[in-house]
C-alpha cells in the first residue's frame, strides 16, 4: 500500500502484497497476514485513527460511492486497522470474510437481527451467555421472531425442534458456564434439512481450539473481549461467514446501524491475534492441570472441563476440540457458603465476572452472571449454589495450585 492518493487502494490484502508464502502456518500468519503496510513502512501496524478521508477529485469521490471505485470512504463502514484485524482474524479462521463490531454482544445481534424477521423461527441451545438469551427470548419475540429453545445435548430435542423450518440455529459450545458441549456436526447437519443458517458463539473455544465452519457452521460469531484481547484492555467482537454473507447481508446491516469498533481497539485486537496461539496454549495447559488437582478433594462434589475424562461428553470433546479452553467449573457440595469462603480466600485468582484474561479470575454465576435467571432455570443449565467459574489465567501453575489449596482449606 502507498501513501500517495492517485494510487489509491483497492483494498489491498496484506499477505500476498507482503511476499508471505502461500502455504505459510497459521501462527507466521497470525503474525505478518493481512498487514496493510502504509507509505511510511512502519513494522507495527498503523493505527488508523480517522473516522473520514479525503478525494483527490469531485470524480473520485463520485466513484468511491456509485461502487465503481472500492476505497475508504468513512470509519463506520470500513477503516484500514479494522480491515486488517478483520482479514487475519478470517485467515485463522479460515473463514472468507469478516466483520468486526464494538463489542461480542453486538456481533451477536447483529449476526442475528441482519438475517431474521418477523414470522421467522429461531432455534436455539438454552445455555447460552446471558445477553445472547435475552436477546433470543425477549428482545427477538417482541419483533415477532418465534424463539425455541432446546436442551443443547439432546439431539432428539434438535431433531424435533427442526423438524419444522427454522431461519435460523444458535448455540454455543462449550456453554457457559456449565461447560455442556453440542456436536456441531449433528446439529449443522440438522438445522440444514430445516434451512436454517448456523450460528455459532464460539468464545469458550477460542479460533484456536475448534472450528465451527469446518464442522458444518454457516457463522462465527466472537467476543474478542475474550482470549484474542486476552488481556483485559478492551471490548470488541466479529462476526465471521462467506463473502456473500458477510458483504451482502451482515454488512449494509452493520454499515447502517453502526456497531463499529474503535480503530485503536482494532488494533489492540490485532496485537493480540500475534500472541493467541502461544496464550491460549498456555491457558489450556493451566486449566487442565487446575482441574486434575481439584477433582476429588474434599468438600468438591464435581469439577468439570471438557478435557477431564469425567466430562459427560468427553468423546464429544476429544473429536471436535484440539483442547478443553481455559475455563473450568468448581461444584463445591458445601453450595454458597462454601463457594464463597473458597473465593474470599483466593490472593492470586481475582473475583471478576470476566473470563479468558491472563489473569485467573473465579466468579459465582447463581449471584452474579446468571443471576437473573429464575431457579427453575438456573437447575435445568446446572448453576447450582455451589457452582464456581474459574477463567484460568497465565500465571505459573504452582501459584495457581497454591491459591486453590488456600480456597480449600477455608471451606
Ligand atoms: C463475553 C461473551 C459474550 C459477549 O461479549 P462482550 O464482548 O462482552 O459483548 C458473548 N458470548 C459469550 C460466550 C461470552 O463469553
Amino acid at each position: 500500500m502507498t501513501a500517495s492518493r492517485s494510487s489509491s487502494p483497492v483494498f489491498p490484502t496484506g499477505g500476498a502484497a507482503l511476499g508471505l508464502p502461500e502455504d505459510a502456518a497459521a501462527q507466521t500468519r497470525m503474525v505478518h497476514g493481512a498487514t496493510l503496510r502504509s507509505g511510511f513502512d512502519e513494522t507495527a501496524e498503523a493505527v488508523f485513527m480517522n473516522s473520514g478521508y479525503v478525494y483527490g477529485s469531485a470524480e473520485e469521490a463520485e466513484a468511491a460511492f456509485d461502487g465503481t471505485h472500492a476505497r475508504y470512504v468513512y470509519s463506520r463502514f470500513r477503516n484500514p486497522t479494522i480491515q486488517m484485524f478483520e482479514d487475519r482474524l478470517a485467515l485463522l479462521e479460515g473463514a472468507e470474510a469478516c466483520r468486526a463490531t464494538a463489542s461480542g454482544m453486538a456481533a451477536v445481534f447483529g449476526a442475528l437481527a441482519c438475517q431474521l424477521q418477523a414470522g421467522d423461527r429461531l432455534v436455539a441451545a438454552r445455555a447460552l451467555f446471558g445477553s445472547c438469551s435475552w436477546i433470543a427470548g425477549e428482545l427477538l419475540p417482541k419483533w415477532g421472531v418465534v424463539t425455541e429453545f432446546v436442551d443443547g445435548t439432546d439431539l432428539t430435542a434438535w431433531e424435533q425442534a427442526l423438524a419444522t423450518p427454522a431461519r435460523v440455529v444458535l448455540l454455543e459450545t462449550p456453554s457457559n458456564p456449565g461447560l455442556e458441549l453440542i456436536d456441531l456436526e449433528a446439529v449443522c447437519a440438522l438445522a440444514h434439512k430445516a434451512g436454517a443458517v448456523v450460528v455459532v458463539d464460539n468464545v469458550f473455544a477460542t479460533p484456536m481450539l475448534q472450528h465451527p465452519l469446518q464442522l458444518g457452521a454457516d457463522v462465527v460469531v466472537y467476543s474478542a473481549t475474550k482470549h484474542i484481547d486476552g488481556q483485559g484492555r478492551c471490548l470488541g467482537g466479529a462476526i465471521l461467514g462467506t463473502k456473500a454473507f458477510i458483504e451482502e447481508v451482515c454488512g449494509p446491516f452493520l454499515r447502517h446501524t453502526g456497531p463499529t469498533l474503535s480503530p485503536f481497539n482494532a488494533w489492540t485486537l490485532l496485537k493480540g491475534l500475534e500472541t493467541l496461539a502461544l496464550r491460549v496454549e498456555r491457558h489450556c495447559a493451566n486449566a487442565v492441570a487446575l482441574a486434575r488437582h481439584l477433582e476429588g478433594k474434599p468438600g468438591v462434589a464435581r469439577v468439570l472441563h471438557p478435557d477431564l475424562e469425567s466430562h459427560p461428553q468427553y468423546a464429544l470433546a476429544q473429536k471436535q476440540m484440539s483442547g478443553g479452553g481455559s475455563v473450568l467449573a468448581i461444584d463445591f457440595a458445601g453450595g454458597k457458603d462454601a463457594a464463597f469462603r473458597f473465593l474470599n480466600a483466593l490472593r492470586v485468582v481475582k473475583i471478576s465476572n470476566n473470563l479468558g484474561d491472563a489473569k485467573s479470575l473465579a466468579c459465582h454465576p447463581a449471584t452474579t452472571t446468571h443471576q437473573r435467571l429464575t431457579a427453575e432455570e438456573k437447575a435445568i443449565q446446572g448453576i447450582g449454589p455451589g457452582l464456581l467459574r474459574l477463567s484460568v489465567g497465565l500465571e505459573d501453575i504452582a501459584d495457581l495450585i497454591a491459591d486453590v489449596d488456600r480456597g480449600l482449606a477455608a471451606l
